[in-house]
Formats: structure tokens, sequence, C-alpha cells
């Protein structure tokens, strides 16, 4: 077994601990942001409607800006304010809702998970955060934690990116942040933290601490309710050696905490030499020619051709404009080729590769993509019979298509 971090590390102090939960919880009852999804977990008093308020919203969260959520989040309780409405919805209603938010398997499973609650668990939330994760889909250790502590007043803590950033400033915890050896740590210290009496709003508080105060590149140490117990903050003001010589210690003896002895403290840096991560993956660059087919529809406005995605993979079940991945290096011209080889089994007869007008390229990041869509056009006369056959596909006015169940991206490429 590994051997347990030196004690520096850790919060071992009963009364630092009580101090720490008594600073963050009376910062948050002052200071803490007005959220949709918070007032409606403090006024409702079913546990279960306040649990599925929660869940809703911390899966839209998950790697989504609070500003961007709100209005999905207000537009998603009206249409399905409990569980048993969002059960009833379709796969095509929900991605047409989620649609720009991104990370679309987030709200088919989201839906999944709803449909198991009211089917196989007779309509009862799990109120664990180890039955939630056990049982619904889509659920994983943070959220369950989140859903818990909040909703149902579980002692449980959370990790997410902002109490990383926040743990590992705290107790100078430098060895790189993504790797499972600091995640099980910073998960016994969020579970030895969380205020046994105010569970729930000790995790926001924490989590609103990193989002707000303690943010990655310039955080307001001065104002920070838990500055005294901050050990980067120290380490910062009062330099090497430290007044926390067991964590100034460790770092030579291969502690599994500590930045690792090859990147020392920085101190240009200040506390944000803490959290550390190991470099990323460069995301895999990717060519997809794509093209806007286009008709006057009845009443003369313009419409445009859009097919639906397999219903598994990235952006599964959304819709797009007819597409065509591209083999790397392809030359204009054999890419006007396969394209148009491509769209002939849409419009049911031949397309002429000269026919096909380059407008530009659009590019779009996904998480692990680096994507470059080649936008062609095409402007067709006369009807066009879709063969159902192949992917269902229909044509769509601008506004039909704005409502319809597209990525960001393919808003981009129109
Ligand atoms: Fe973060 Fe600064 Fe507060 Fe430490 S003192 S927790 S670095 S904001």
């Amino acid at each position: 077994a590994p051997a347990p971090p030196p004690a520096g590390h850790l919060f071992s102090d009963p009364a630092e601990i009580e101090a720490l939960r008594r600073n963050l919880l009376a910062w948050y009852d002052k200071c803490k942001r007005d959220l949709p999804w918070r007032t409606l977990a403090a006024t409702e008093t079913d546990a279960d409607r306040r649990a599925y308020a929660v869940w809703v919203s911390e899966i839209m969260l998950q790697q989504t800006q609070v500003a961007t959520v709100i209005d999905y989040y207000d537009r998603w309780m009206q249409k399905w304010p409990t569980l048993q409405a969002l059960a009833q919805a379709s796969l095509e209603e929900v991605n047409e809702l989620w649609a720009g938010l991104g990370y679309y398997s987030r709200g088919k499973r989201l839906q999944e998970a709803a449909r198991k609650v009211v089917s196989e668990l007779a309509g009862q939330m799990p109120r664990t955060a180890e039955d939630l994760q056990k049982l619904l889909p889509g659920v994983g250790r943070y959220t369950a934690g989140a859903i818990a502590s909040i909703s149902y007043g579980q002692a449980t803590g959370v990790v997410d990116g902002n109490v990383i950033r926040v743990l590992c400033r705290l107790r100078c915890i430098g060895a790189d942040s993504s790797s499972p050896a600091v995640i099980d740590r910073l998960w016994d210290m969020a579970n030895a933290l969380v205020d046994r009496s105010r569970p729930g709003d000790f995790n926001q508080a924490l989590m609103e601490l990193g989002a707000t105060m303690c943010v990655p590149k310039a955080p307001l140490c001065g104002e920070c309710p838990v500055k005294q117990h901050c050990r980067a903050r120290s380490r910062k003001l009062f330099g090497k050696p430290a007044p926390v010589p067991d964590v100034e210690d460790c770092g030579v003896g291969g502690c599994p905490l500590c930045p690792p002895a090859a990147e020392p403290w920085d101190s240009s840096l200040g506390v944000t030499n803490f959290p550390r991560k190991a470099a990323k993956k460069q995301p895999r660059a990717v060519r997809t020619a794509t093209c806007v087919l286009e008709r006057r529809g009845c009443h003369g406005a313009p419409e445009y051709l859009i097919v639906q995605r397999p219903s598994s993979g990235l952006l599964a079940g959304l819709w797009e404009f007819p597409s065509l991945p591209l083999a790397q290096g392809l030359q204009e011209e054999k890419q006007r080729e396969a394209l148009a080889g491509h769209l002939q089994a849409w419009t049911g007869r031949p397309v002429a590769a000269r026919s096909l007008q380059l407008i530009g390229e659009v590019v779009h990041i996904f998480s692990h993509i680096h994507q470059t869509y080649v936008v062609y056009s095409l402007p067709l006369d006369g009807d066009v019979t879709l063969d159902h056959a192949l992917s269902p596909s229909r044509w769509v006015t601008e506004e039909e298509f704005n409502a319809s169940a597209v990525s960001t991206a393919m808003k981009k490429v129109l």
C-alpha cells in the first residue's frame, strides 16, 4: 500500500476543521449567488422534487458555465417540472431543448435515468450518494454526492473542478491533480471536512468559493473567508521555510501529494502553483465536408436538407447537413468528388462535383476533437424525393432549423 501522505497535507486538527466550516458557511450565507436551482432547493418541501432540480442543474453545469446554464435550466423546468414529466418526453424533445449546450449524451442519460426511476424504482429517487451512483445512469460520484447532500441532507463530500482547486491550494497539493491517487485523497478530505449539520450548504459553499474567489488565474486571497487555513497563501507570504514545516519537509521524501521535484515552487505564480495537472493530450484534428442543400419552399422561402446522425457516438441523434468525413490531405477536387458521390444518395440523382460551391471553413472544438467543417452549398431546382431507407431526413426553413436538435457547429455552418 502507498505510504500515507505526511500530516501537513491533511486536516487533522478538529478545532481548525470547525473554524473552517464556520467561516466558510458564514461567508456563503452572506455572499452566495442567487441561482434558480438554489432558490428551488431552498423553497421546495418535497425532497424528491428538490433532488430532481439539483440533478438537472448539476448535469447541465458539467463542463458548462453557470451563465449559459440558467436559461436552459429555466426552460427545462418549465417543460418538465417533475421527474415523471421528463420520463414521458421523447429523446427528440430532449435533444431540441439541449441544442447548443454541448455534450449531448448528458440530456439523453438524464432522460433515461428519469424513465428508470419511474419504471423500475416506483418513482422514488434513491436517497444516498451510494445508491444514486449505483442505480442512475449518468450519475457519477460527484453528482450523487451533490444530490444526496443538498436534497437529502447526507453528510457526504463532493469533489469537482472548483473543489480540487480550493483543496489543493489549502493544503499545498502539487502532485498531478488528475491522478487517481490525488483524487482519492481529495475525496477523503472533502468527506472529512463536510459540515455534519449543513452538508448541502457546505458543499455548495466550497464550490462557490472556487467559482467566485479561489478562481484559476487571479484568486482574491485578501478577501477569502478561509485564508487563515490556506497553506499556499502562507507559502506565498512567508516563502520558504514556511511556518508549516511538515509540508515543506515532505517534498524531499517522494511525498505523493507534493509537486514533483522537477517542478518546484515558482514564486512568480504564488498560490496558482496549485493545482497542477499533467499536460493535456492535443485534440485530434478531423476534417469533414458538409453541404448545405437548398431549395425554394412552397412560400418561396429557402429550405435546407438536414439528416439525422446515428443514435450512438458523438452528437448522437442530432441533425446536421449531409456530411462526409475526409481523409487527411485530400485535395479539393477529390473532396468535391467524394462529397458529390455522397450527396447523390440524398438527392436521388447524380450530382456534378463542379456544381458544389465552396463557401469556406468552420472550426469547432469538441472536448477531444479539433473539427474543421469544409462547407459547400448546392441550390437545387425542382423537387427531391427523400429516401427514408437512409437515415431520417427532412427539409426545414431557417426558423425550423434553429428550433431543431442541431449542434452549435451546424448553426455556425448555416
Ligand atoms: Fe484560494 Fe487564496 Fe483562499 Fe487560499 S487564500 S483558498 S488560494 S482564495
